[in-house]
């Protein structure tokens, strides 16, 4: 095998939401970056295509779209992107700031005082200005949003159109396929371009396999790189600080399969993942889900409980999963498919799994806490009040046995009487917490600047290492704890080289 050799001051693994806000932030600051990307180009939908037929080809051609099924009651779809931009090219855009409760949870029961509310929201304003964060407008909003706004002023609960990293969004839904007009500000649109304008190396379809180390330092990565006719390439690259932002999954896998940073036991424990239920609705005009900003409305009136509701919107193949029976009443309600829409309830979880490596691969466990299936239940009656209240005819509570609910009174006495552990369909896109930050050594992976307890230089700047969930859809918390991280490793790196 050929070999590839590099040197540099930095050496990020991966270019989703962490890695690439790190490249970008080290070589602005005259740092050498080099990134190694396990996957390759993300190819997007074209303008125009038919989202269905552009999907499939999309996800098929990039594989793009990676994930695990989670062991455990219930079993839980875990997915999550491989690409330069990582999740973020297939993401929904939807932006929040760290919630200041999830701070000063920080900051006052874990004792990771840097975190203050006026030095994070600093670091996110500059996230927010790169990416371009706005609300969406009614033009693009949908009639998914507007109908999610109706009920929930009804209903006199708190909401508002989602904040996006999507300026010149046209409304057009194929955001978790790829933006065919490049309005959503993903990684590989905006900070990747930008380090390696600034004179970064990108290693595509390369990935680490081994974190190289001397006397407890960090000396380097070596990855294979695979290219498109199947010639594969040793790539070193020596560098006195490696940053490893795989993902909460892959990240823990890389770690555990070095058996590194490790001494406190924690890698690939504390795993969180915002499991979510869904309910679907059908009103009696035509909603067209398919049309407008898929995620554009959100109610916070549990978030303080730990509950974030979302509108949904997707497509026919998936959409129709939701809907209930078999045969002509299927067919019946699938008839009116253009007056469906959904929506998802997201809880910020308490149960906490685990991502082992077996060989290659990760093993995920993961299993709903009492607590939790209770927050879920409460999710499922707060979306059903919202679609009644918005004047649905029929609602739909995702589940293994699904059912139409007519009224509010039997969305009460189902969710009482049929929802269950087991009886759950649940899965998730926002796994974190598998190399927590803490100061305890012995109950953490990295401190508090994100740099591992174990190892000098190596630093987890990803999902990975929330070491409490996160309450909200978690990117921008992740670019602005990867700038946190940057700001540190460029003012230290003297004692590091
Ligand atoms: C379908 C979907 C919709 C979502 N919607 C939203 C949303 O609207 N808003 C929001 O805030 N969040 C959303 N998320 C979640 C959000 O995108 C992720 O939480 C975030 O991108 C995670 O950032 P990360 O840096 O931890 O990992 P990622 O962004 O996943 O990046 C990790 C990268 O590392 C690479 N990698 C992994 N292992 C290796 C290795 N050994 N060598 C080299 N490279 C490696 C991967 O290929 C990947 O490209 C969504 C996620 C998905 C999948
Ligand atoms: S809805 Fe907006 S951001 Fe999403 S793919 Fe269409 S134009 Fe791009």
């Amino acid at each position: 095998m050929k070999e590839i050799k590099e040197k540099a001051d930095v050496c990020v693994i991966g270019s989703g939401a962490g890695g690439a806000v790190c490249a970008k932030e080290l070589q602005e600051a005259h740092l050498s970056v080099v990134i190694m990307e396990k996957g390759g180009d993300f190819s997007r939908l074209e303008p125009g295509e038919d989202l269905f037929k552009g999907s499939i080809r999309v996800l098929a051609k990039t594989r793009a779209l990676q994930g695990n099924v989670g062991i455990g009651n219930p079993m839980i779809p875990v997915a999550y992107g491989s690409c330069v931009g990582g999740s973020t090219a297939l993401n929904a855009g939807t932006s929040w700031r760290v919630p200041q409760k999830v701070l000063r949870t920080w900051r006052d029961g874990l004792g990771l005082e840097v975190f203050t509310d006026d030095y994070v929201s600093g670091l996110s304003e500059r996230v927010e200005r790169f990416i371009d964060i706005g609300t969406v407008s009614d033009d693009i909003m949908g009639m998914s949003g507007k109908l999610m706004r109706k009920g929930v002023d009804a209903l006199g609960w708190s909401g508002g159109p989602v904040k996006r990293n999507a300026s010149g969004c046209k409304g057009c839904g194929a955001c978790v396929v790829g933006c065919p007009y490049d309005a959503k500000k993903a990684m590989h649109l905006s900070y990747v371009p930008r380090a390696i304008e600034l004179g970064a190396r990108l290693h595509k379809k390369t990935r680490a396999e081994r974190i190289l180390t001397r006397h407890q330092r960090v000396a380097g990565v070596e990855g294979i790189r695979t290219d498109e006719d199947g010639r594969r390439w040793k790539v070193t690259v020596k560098s006195p600080v490696v940053v490893v932002a795989g993902g909460a999954v892959s990240s823990a896998l890389l770690l555990l399969r070095n058996g590194i940073a490790n001494s406190s036991g924690q890698v690939g424990r504390n795993l969180r993942v915002h499991p979510g239920v869904v309910v679907g609705a059908i009103f009696d005009e035509d909603v067209e889900c398919w049309k407008g900003v898929p995620q554009s409305y959100y109610c916070d009136e549990f978030l303080e409980e730990g509950i974030i509701i979302l509108v949904g919107a997707l497509p026919p193949p998936i959409g129709a999963l939701i809907i209930p029976d078999t045969g002509a009443v299927h067919k019946g309600f699938m008839a009116r498919y253009r007056g469906f829409t959904d929506a998802g309830a997201l809880i910020s979880d308490t149960s906490s799994g685990r991502v082992r490596a077996v060989g290659h691969n990760a093993l995920i466990t993961y299993s709903l806490t009492d607590a939790d299936v209770q927050r879920l239940k409460k999710g499922f009656g707060a979306l059903i009040k919202i679609y009644f209240a918005a004047g649905a005819k029929s609602v739909f509570p995702l589940m293994q046995r699904g059912i139409a609910l007519g009224t509010i009174k039997q969305g009460e006495e189902f969710i009482e009487g049929h929802v269950s552990r087991s009886s759950l369909i649940t899965g998730s896109v926002h796994p974190m917490g598998t190399a927590r930050m803490g100061r305890d050594r012995t109950s953490s992976v990295v401190d508090m600047f994100l740099e591992s307890h174990d190892v000098k230089g190596l630093f987890v700047c990803d999902a990975s290492v929330f070491p409490t969930s996160i309450a909200v859809n978690p990117q921008e918390s992740i670019m602005t704890l990867a700038m946190h991280a940057s700001e540190h490793i460029v003012a230290h790196m003297p004692d590091y080289s």
